[in-house]
């Protein structure tokens, strides 16, 4: 039997959210009366979501459990979900319910009429800080502005993609993933589709700042080398200050001024440029880390139990 629909849920500590997805999710996916699958991908949950999942799975066998040996992170977690998935067209969607899986049977409609890639675009945001809904806005716009590839705006991963499409992304191996860039680079018919989205059913985000961070980074190593040039502007910069004031500071001294003289002067210009090449160095080691780890070639994740690649 060949599957229409694969629904990939990545799973971090949802313990309380894994029956309300499975329940309205199959109520959705029913409704289109075509087979489907719901990959639940466990990323190393530690609150009893792994046990949720094996139990869903031996009384559906709609559902398949992927389970990672550790965390390895959201966009791993996907990638590991499109890995095993079989069907014809490619849901991604939050376990918290954030994405109503309502929206599903929209994304498939432009998907009959013929898209590739159909995301959702977030038209509205219920329940989220004001520090959520302010850096997330400023990152989808800086990244908008820095990349070549064009990424639009207010889109995460919930989207639905064409088997051909997922089936590069998965041959593209990079490990510091960035989905919703790597599917704009791909190319294809692509059109986005707005929703509400909701607040999350139960529990906290997994996402702490720290790990928003790292996510931004990954988008924007990934994509773009504008922080590498930066070192350059700021280069030029500074050269261009000192061919400027080297004659002014010149011919003040000759006019028999005292106002560049002492030590506050130097150590400004010494901690100023100090500054200037640190974070340089610092940008340079954030391109640097990633190709090590590229070089490694190690696996993306690890799993513990996972059912059998087709
Ligand atoms: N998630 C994951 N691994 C992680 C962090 C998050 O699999 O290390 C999952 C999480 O369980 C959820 C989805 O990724 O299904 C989105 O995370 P979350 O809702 O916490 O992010 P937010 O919506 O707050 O940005
Ligand atoms: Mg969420």
């Amino acid at each position: 039997m060949t599957i229409t629909y694969s629904i990939i849920a990545p799973i971090y500590n949802e313990f309380e959210n894994i029956p309300a997805l499975w329940q309205r999710l199959s109520q959705v996916m029913d409704s289109t009366g075509e087979p489907w699958e719901l990959i639940l991908v466990d990323d190393g949950s530690s609150d009893g979501s792994n046990e949720r999942i094996r139990e869903l799975a031996a009384s559906d066998e709609r559902v398949r459990p992927v389970i990672f040996a550790r965390n390895f992170g959201h966009q791993i977690a996907v990638t590991a979900g499109m890995d095993y998935s079989r069907g014809q067209a490619i849901v991604v969607i939050d376990a918290d319910l954030q994405d109503p899986p309502e929206v599903i049977l929209e994304l498939a409609k432009k998907w009959k009429e013929g898209y590739e890639v159909v995301y959702a675009v977030r038209s509205e945001r219920e329940g989220e800080s004001w520090f959520k809904l302010l850096t997330a806005s400023l990152f989808y716009r800086l990244i908008y502005r820095i990349t070549d590839v064009k990424i639009p705006l207010d889109t995460g991963d919930f989207r639905l993609i064409d088997r051909k499409v997922v089936d590069v992304m998965s041959s593209m191996r990079e490990r510091h993933r960035f989905l919703r860039g790597m599917s704009s680079w791909i190319g294809f018919k692509q059109i986005g589709v707005e929703y509400k989205r909701a607040a999350r059913l139960s529990g906290v985000t997994k996402y702490p700042f720290k790990k928003m961070i790292k996510f931004a980074q990954d988008g924007i190593t990934g994509f773009s080398y504008f922080p590498l040039q930066i070192a350059t502007y700021l280069g030029f910069i500074a050269a261009g200050l000192s061919v400027v004031a080297i004659p002014v500071v010149a011919a003040l001294r000759l006019a028999g001024s005292h106002s560049f003289e002492g030590q506050t002067t130097t150590l400004i210009s010494v901690l100023f440029l100090g500054g200037v090449q640190l974070i340089s160095l610092g940008i340079l080691g954030e391109y640097i880390g990633r190709i090590y780890d590229e070089v490694k070639g190690r696996p993306l994740y690890v799993v513990r139990d996972a059912p059998k690649k087709e």
